[in-house]
């Protein structure tokens, strides 16, 4: 049986093998006679899988060794809390508003700290992304927050930016969830980058935060333990229970990505199949993608149909193909495609070829 295409923006599509693979240990992982879900966090067989799944991540992301991997729980969503507690000491932190999420984590942070619009791409609908030189960048600021990929407007950082270029010494933070492995990442502009798993690095209830050590440690007194930085570091990710199954379909995750060649293999899959895709868009005279050319994102495309009276048509169709999960954000409209890592070129193929269909009738 061939399972259709699954397009979703996230939870998301996984490789086929993974879930092969965990279907095939669920109920007796290595001979242990336990399923993972049912194995003691303390124990030698999960402490061997967490152990491999850490050492995997900081190999495929090239993560130096002055940089903590914390698996967490929460969301990306609860880290908009989690990083003013740990990282504002009370004061401000400057936010670079490039879509939703970056909406989100201003807002939220605002609760806890001195949140400062650097600034927005609003009034372009979120369609570009902001000059760095012309960021309001504060000296006093705790760090200056970034969404390096907006899931839901299609925007992707293909550079992160060089604060201390810019004359700022304050830690970058970068929500990185939804491209998280899907390219190399420039550590040496970096102090944080925190990203849910649900979208390329396995199922959601795992939080990923990747923190440079001299940024742990700065907890505010009311700072939940549970959510201090310093305290999850010291104990291994282990301060309280992890969320352990999910760690471990993250670690299948990371071994088939290594099979695959890595991330920079991975990265050049990702540039063809996004390719492929924007090429038909811009040469069609039915859909369009309405994001700047220089900073569309490869992960997440959204895209419209000209003739909007044909969504319902269109999306039924594509179920019918076995193309699924095309309808676009509510706050967008249209569709969205979403090009995960784990999304074969034969996807984006059948898409393509769907679409032209759907063209040709109309
Ligand atoms: C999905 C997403 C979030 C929200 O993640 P939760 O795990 O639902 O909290 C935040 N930021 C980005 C960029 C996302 O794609």
């Amino acid at each position: 049986m061939k399972r259709p295409y699954n397009f979703s923006a996230g939870p998301a599509t996984m490789p086929e093998a993974v879930l092969q693979q965990a279907a095939a240990e669920m109920l007796d992982w290595h001979g242990s006679g336990m399923g993972v879900m049912e194995m003691s966090h303390r124990g030698k067989e999960f402490i061997s899988i967490y152990e491999q799944a850490e050492a995997d991540l900081r190999e495929l992301l090239a993560v130096p060794a002055n940089f903590k991997i914390l698996f967490m729980q929460g969301g990306a969503l609860a880290e908009n809390a989690i990083i003013p507690l740990n990282l504002a000491r009370g004061g401000a932190a400057d936010f670079v508003v490039t879509g939703s999420w970056g909406q989100k984590s201003y807002k939220e942070a605002g609760k806890f700290c001195n949140a400062r619009l650097a600034a927005s791409t609003q009034a372009s609908g979120f369609t570009t992304l902001p000059e760095p030189s012309s960021w309001q960048l504060d000296a006093d600021s705790a760090y200056v927050h970034i969404c390096s990929n907006e899931t839901i407007h299609g925007v992707e950082f293909h550079q992160l930016p060089d604060l201390k270029a810019l004359g700022c010494d304050a830690p970058l933070v970068v929500d990185f969830s939804s491209h998280v492995a899907s390219r190399p990442v420039d550590w040496s502009r970096v102090g944080l980058a925190f990203g849910g798993a649900q979208k390329n690095l396995g199922p959601a209830g795992l939080t990923l935060v990747v923190v440079r050590e001299d940024l742990l440690g700065h907890a505010v007194p009311h700072c939940p333990s549970a959510f201090d930085y310093k305290l999850v570091a010291e104990a291994g990710s282990m301060y309280n229970t992890p969320p352990t199954y999910a760690i471990y379909m993250a670690g299948l995750v990371f071994q088939w990505l290594k099979a695959q060649g890595g991330v920079a293999a991975i990265e050049a899959a990702n540039i063809a199949k996004a390719q492929l895709f924007y090429d038909y868009l811009d040469g069609s005279a039915l859909y369009e993608n309405r994001v700047a050319k220089d900073c569309r994102s490869r992960m997440n495309i959204p895209f419209f149909l000209r003739d909007e009276s044909r969504n319902d048509a269109f999306l039924a169709g594509a179920k019918a193909a076995g193309l699924l999960q095309l309808k676009g954000h509510k706050s967008v409209g249209g569709m969205r495609a979403s090009l995960y890592n784990a999304m074969p070129i034969e996807g984006v193929q059948a898409l393509v070829a769907y679409m032209q269909e759907f063209e040709r009738k109309a």
